[in-house]
């Protein structure tokens, strides 16, 4: 097989789709005997809307959630008044999507899982790695059942335990980012609307927050407890947590159906890849869930290694393409374990930072920007949305091919496609747009391009 994917988290499925559309042959192993069932990572930035619209699944996402609701802040069983959730950002041609959507994990998880048994790919679950070896061919997983894999890459998706990361000698280093132990559950409880995200906040900074979980009948309930309490994960316990912070009785909580505890800290693996194996999501850092970073990132990462891995793979581009993606995600990494630190401190409003639209790889040995004097938007820029006559860019991106704007194709780019114009909401050039949705290359004229696709490799592949 070309690939061994460890977990099918949301990391893992999203890669599994970018390999299958792409007709790499790959495997995702999981080894829970079912998709993790919990809310956590609720955030769905506009980014990886972006993402998900050209991996085929955002109306499906759209439909298993909804917008984010206003916080309403209680003190005594009043309501002192609600605010909203984010700083607004306007909507315009190169940037359709720009609110958040609320997506609970599990359901994020179980589209992205249809998607990919869509497309093809194989899942096995109830198997777990527990050793992983690599030669110069190759890499060979050993599972806990006896059972081995061999693979020429193997990627671990295996979140913040990340046992391929240990099995590789991979460290990570990070730093607490709350010293207070935090809860989170998923709930059912009478009592409070559906219209907004309850918080329950304490003079000592303690509290509780309940979140309605659009497109289910859950509360997502998150807790900073006082630091010398221990967290209870029980129904008894959280009744009995939901009583102490709110005006809720211990019998309006009816159910809780997943719960877990945690203390925010940092961490960033000192390597993303060691040869043949790589590091995404979670397995390479883990940060606050504050802001809603980590499941996107996770599927950025992924986004980021499907394609050079379709074209080391399929395409003939040369191995060291795969550097580019330590190169480029773990600085993105360092840079969201900043922000999400940042948010969870409150020194941030969750708004344009948290959204990702604003990422990129202007610093990138895979950017290429021509023009002595670029405008705003440059090489290295994601790639904004717009029309040329009539046809929407976002419609041509989608697929995983390159994209050029401004000129004809050079010959022999089979998995090319071109609009010989550039839209409004760009400045007028050339640009020829990477398959995950980055300006590569900029230029007044096409002079240099066929240079840039020699130079990566991976220009003429999908
Ligand atoms: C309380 C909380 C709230 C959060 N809120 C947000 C949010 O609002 N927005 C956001 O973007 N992120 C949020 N996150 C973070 C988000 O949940 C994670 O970043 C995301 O789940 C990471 O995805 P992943 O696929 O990389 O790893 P995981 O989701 O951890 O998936 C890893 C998978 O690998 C499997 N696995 C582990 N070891 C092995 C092995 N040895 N062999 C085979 N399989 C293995 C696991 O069973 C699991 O299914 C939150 C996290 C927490 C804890």
């Amino acid at each position: 097989m070309d690939v061994l994917i460890v977990g099918a988290g949301p990391t893992g499925l999203t890669l599994g789709i970018d390999l299958a559309r792409r007709g790499v042959e790959a495997l995702v192993v999981e080894r829970a005997d079912g998709l993790f069932p919990g809310s956590r990572g609720k955030g769905i930035q506009p980014r990886t809307q972006e993402v998900f619209d050209d991996l085929g699944v955002r109306d499906a996402i759209r439909a298993a959630g909804g917008p984010y609701p206003e916080r309403m802040i209680w003190k005594d069983g009043e309501r002192l008044g609600g605010q909203p959730m984010f700083d607004p950002v306007e909507a315009d041609a190169g940037t359709p999507y720009t609110d958040p959507l609320m997506v609970a994990q599990w359901r994020t998880q179980e589209v992205l899982y249809a998607r990919l048994v869509e497309l093809g790919g194989q899942v096995v679950l109830g198997r777990e790695v527990t050793a992983v070896e690599q030669d110069a061919a190759g890499v060979t997983a050993r599972c806990a059942d006896g059972t081995a894999l061999r693979a020429r890459y193997l990627v671990a998706a295996d979140g913040g335990r990340s046992a391929v990361r240990r099995a590789v000698g991979v460290g990570m280093s990070g730093r607490t980012v709350d010293p207070a132990p935090f809860l989170v559950a998923d709930v059912r409880l009478r009592g409070l609307d559906r219209d907004h995200w309850h918080t329950f906040p304490k003079d000592d900074g303690s509290g509780v927050a309940l979140c309605p979980l659009a497109g289910t009948g859950d509360f997502q309930l998150q807790a900073r407890l006082a630091q010398d309490a221990e967290p209870h994960l029980t129904l008894d316990g959280i009744r009995e947590l939901i009583a102490t912070y709110t005006h809720l009785t211990a019998k309006d909580v009816t159910e809780v159906r997943w719960a877990s505890d945690f203390r925010p800290r940092t961490g960033l693996a000192d390597r993303f890849r060691v040869d043949r194996v790589l590091l995404a999501g979670d397995a390479a850092h883990v940060h606050s869930p504050a802001g809603g970073q980590g499941l996107n990132t996770g599927v950025q990462d992924a986004y980021n290694l499907g394609w050079k891995l379709g074209a080391v793979l399929r395409g003939g581009a040369p191995g060291t393409l795969l550097d580019t993606y330590e190169e480029e995600r773990r600085a993105n990494a360092a840079a969201m374990l900043d922000l999400s630190t940042a948010v969870h401190r409150g020194e941030v409003r969750r708004g344009r930072a948290t959204m990702q639209l604003g990422l990129g790889y202007r610093e990138s040995s895979l950017t290429d920007e021509t023009r002595t004097a670029p405008p705003a938007l440059r090489a290295g820029d994601r790639a904004p949305d717009g029309t040329v006559g009539g046809v929407r860019l976002f419609d041509t991106f989608r697929g995983p091919h390159w994209t050029l704007l401004g000129a004809t194709a050079p010959p022999a780019a089979p998995t090319l496609r071109t609009l010989p114009a550039t839209p409004a909401s760009y400045a007028p050039g050339v640009y020829l747009i990477r398959p995950d949705g980055y300006i590569g290359w900029a230029g007044d004229t096409a002079e240099g391009l066929t240079q840039y696709a020699t130079r990566t490799g991976a220009f003429m592949t999908a």
